[in-house]
């Protein structure tokens, strides 16, 4: 598999912490997905945009389960 982005073939599965945006709150997920190591490109299969969007739903009716590791700001 070749990037579409940068055309690098270092492709591999990692660990990465993906953003959702809930209101004004941001809740990181762990989801395990292909990384391109060159320039950062992540490529989610369905089964992963799905579970994405399972949370996403969750998170819209209630937060709990959630931790509290920092805060967003806003400069300016
Ligand atoms: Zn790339």
């Amino acid at each position: 598999m070749k990037c579409i982005v940068c055309h690098g073939e270092d492709i591999q599965v990692t660990e990465v912490k993906e953003e959702i945006k809930v209101d004004n709150d941001i809740v990181y997920v762990s989801i395990q997905t292909p990384v391109c190591r060159v320039c950062g490109e992540r490529y989610y299969d369905r089964r992963t945009i799905q579970f994405l969007e399972e949370v996403e739903e969750k998170l819209k009716q209630g937060r709990s389960g959630l931790q509290e590791v920092g805060k967003v700001l806003v400069y300016g």
